[in-house]
């Protein structure tokens, strides 16, 4: 199901509207309309709250979009390409094709937006003291805007990953240790202590006030934590996987089983090696996969004279991966796919198998002799 819209194209990058972007939209404009305006310019008609609310919340958002296209622009600088920028419920997001690759590149990238929201905060601001007079729609208007900007730009800069501040945060320890991944774990770490402050204090909000907001500030500190664990185990698995290939990674010479056993015999290599699968060979020719999970729909009475041919994944369905393949990206397609284990096939001749378990495995190993 399609979860957003396309707006169109700004400076040449695409934006998108999350369907959950509206419900702010009606939130936003209601509470304009019949909190803050009525109470600054009391005495208007209820159609002049509500034309002038819809405006300045559509100019909220566009203020948001200039501070997600500010990070856009300047990581098309610095050399990252930017597949799109999302507006949802809780502001917007620029997805990048990929990360910095220098902390000042990241400083540039992730300063450019609230230096962005400060500068159109603090020019409204002066535009309402100095040149508008007090006491209009279009002043108040334009009051409430230069706030939400200097608002949008503190709020980014608080230091939880993956927020503006936390970037900053990491960009400076990776700057100074030239330790990305150390960086990261230190931000996400900082990130998720200030989530959970903030989820507690929001459940303190429901409990002790009655105040229904403390829910925006468990669900904002939630998905903070989340997005926060989310890169940290992405850089985990790029750190370490980048430029491995599949034989360095994989088992090699597996044990295999022979395509004349019966599902009793395969049964006693399953007891015996512990494996989750073997490949099914006969001589040096390999002719499929057999995992445990196929055995179950096989009443044991007719294990003795049933073939393992017969429930075995034959080779031309199999996930096969060469030796010299990235190990990554065969990694990344076994998670799509679901698949647990490929096949290494090198000329035709099987030369290893690859698992989840070889993955963790490797994946563990480096993380404790490699980085640290
Ligand atoms: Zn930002």
């Amino acid at each position: 199901m399609k979860s957003s819209f396309r707006l169109g194209r700004i400076l040449g990058i695409a934006v998108d509207i999350h369907f959950s972007w509206l419900l702010v939209l009606a939130l936003f404009s209601t509470s304009l309309a019949q909190g803050f305006f009525p109470e600054v310019l009391p005495g208007l008609p209820p159609r002049i709250y509500w034309i002038t609310a819809v405006l300045t919340t559509i100019i909220a958002f566009a203020s948001i979009l200039a501070h997600e296209l500010a990070h856009s622009l300047m990581a098309i600088r610095e050399g990252i390409s930017i597949k799109k920028i999302v507006l949802f419920i809780f502001g917007g997001v620029a997805q990048m094709e990929a990360e910095a690759e220098q902390p000042l590149a990241e400083l540039k990238i992730t300063a450019a937006g609230p230096l962005t929201s400060f500068c159109i905060g603090v020019i409204l601001g002066l535009i309402y003291y100095l040149l508008l007079p007090p006491g209009n729609v279009i002043s108040e208007a334009l009051f409430f805007i230069a706030y939400l900007n200097i608002y949008v730009s503190l709020f980014n800069l608080i230091p939880a990953f993956p927020l503006d501040g936390g970037r900053l945060m990491r960009a400076a320890i990776w700057y100074f240790s030239n330790n990305l991944l150390r960086a990261t774990r230190i931000a996400v770490g900082v990130g998720s202590l200030i989530s959970f402050l903030g989820i507690g204090y929001g459940f303190l909000m429901i409990i002790i006030q009655g105040n229904i907001m403390g829910l925006w500030l468990v669900f904002l500190g939630w998905m903070i934590y989340q997005a926060g664990q989310t890169s940290y185990s992405q850089l985990v698995f790029q750190e370490t996987f980048g430029g491995i290939k599949v034989e360095e990674v994989m088992t090699p010479n597996p044990v295999t089983v022979s395509l004349d056993l019966n599902l009793q015999q395969l049964a006693d290599h399953f007891l015996e090696h512990k494996f989750g699968a073997f490949p099914v060979v006969y001589g040096s020719t390999t002719h499929g996969l057999v995992s445990l999970h196929q055995m179950k729909d096989i009443p044991r009475d007719k294990w003795s004279h049933t073939p393992v041919s017969q429930i075995m994944t034959p080779l031309k369905n199999c996930p096969v991966a060469s030796p010299l393949d990235d190990a990554a990206s065969i990694m990344m397609k076994m998670a799509a796919s679901n698949e647990g284990r490929v096949l290494v096939m090198d000329n035709g001749d099987l030369v290893g198998i690859l698992s989840r378990t070889d993955m963790m495995r490797f994946m563990q190993m480096h993380l404790v002799l490699g980085l640290e």
